[in-house]
This record gives structure tokens, sequence and C-alpha cells, in this order.
């Protein structure tokens, strides 16, 4: 993959992060070795986002942490021109999209192209940036490009 432009700034983007914790962990490492990965219930076959320690879908509560492709399409989008974060900023403005993942779930994504060319359906793949020293973020891309 070609090299490109960091999508946020450091350290502006260190109090965005959520602690670790025996629940987003597994996630959170995923994302940092360049995977996005998400929870799928033993029982009944089904992903899940955001982790918890229950299936969304069944009674299950056995779930496994699985890589997967995280490509989908943006199901709803804004676009942000307010100055929110200094981690944004320079970034203005910029889309922020509810994605539904081939995989089932739905997830919330920046995405730093021109609003003018992002629509409802079009296809995405996750766009992971390193945003601190050991951890990275995920955001979104068109699937082409
Ligand atoms: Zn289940």
């Amino acid at each position: 993959m070609a090299a490109r432009t960091p999508a946020v700034t450091m350290p502006e983007f260190e109090p965005l992060l959520p602690e670790l914790t025996d629940l987003n962990r597994a996630y959170w490492e995923g994302l940092a070795a360049g995977e996005v990965r998400l929870q799928r219930c033993r029982r009944c076959g089904a992903y899940q986002y955001p982790p918890e320690s229950f299936c969304y879908h069944c009674p299950g509560t056995e779930l496994a942490w699985e890589a997967v492709r995280g490509h989908g399409e943006v199901y709803s989008f804004i676009v942000v021109h307010q100055r929110y974060h200094p981690a944004f900023g320079e970034h203005l403005p910029y889309v922020v999209a509810t994605v539904q993942l081939d995989e089932g779930p739905r997830m919330l994504g920046a995405m730093f192209e021109q609003p003018a060319s992002i629509s409802i359906g079009m296809r995405v793949r996750p766009r992971i940036e390193r945003v601190t020293e050991d951890r990275a973020a995920l955001f979104f891309a068109p699937e082409e490009g």
C-alpha cells in the first residue's frame, strides 16, 4: 500500500483513544497490527461490534475475535464543518460515515476524501492509521483508490 499522509496528528489524538480493557483490547491490538478484528459468536456465528460479553443475536456468551476484511458500504454519513477537536482541524470539512460492513455490524468511521465524493451505498474499505506511538485507529476510504 502506498504511503499516506497520516489522517490525524499526534499527540492531539491521544485523549480520544479509549483505555484498553479486557473487552476492547483485542480490537485495538488488531488495529495496531493492521487488522480489523470483530467478535464472533461461537454459537450462532454472527459478528458484532461494539464488543460485549454476550452475543447481540442469540443467548450465546462465547465470543471469539476474528480478523475480518472490513469492507462495506456507506449506510449514512454527516459532513463535519466545525472544528470540534484539534486532531481533526486540518481535515475540515470531513465525513463521519456509518458503514454497513459485509460481515454484518455497522461501524462509525471518519473519511477524509472530499465530502462531495461520498455517497450513500458507495463501497468502502478500512483505512487503518497509526495515531500514536503504539495505537492505531480505524477510518474508511473508498474501496477503489
Ligand atoms: Zn450468537
